[in-house]
């Protein structure tokens, strides 16, 4: 088991690997949308229909 590189907790959900919950991988997905990282072209996103998902804002 890895750590979630977001939190640091315990990746406790296989099917956000390696994150720990969708709420971590968003985090992660975040910082590529405030251009953090380069993106070489447009990046699929398939992810908007999360009401209230994000917070923060
Ligand atoms: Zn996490």
């Amino acid at each position: 088991m890895s750590a979630c590189p977001i939190c640091r907790d315990r990746a406790s959900d296989p099917a956000f690997r390696p994150f720990c919950s969708k709420r971590c991988a968003d985090i992660d997905l975040g910082r590529w949308f405030t251009g953090r990282y380069v993106v070489p072209g447009a990046e699929e996103v398939d992810d908007e229909d999360a009401p209230g998902g994000r917070d923060g804002e």
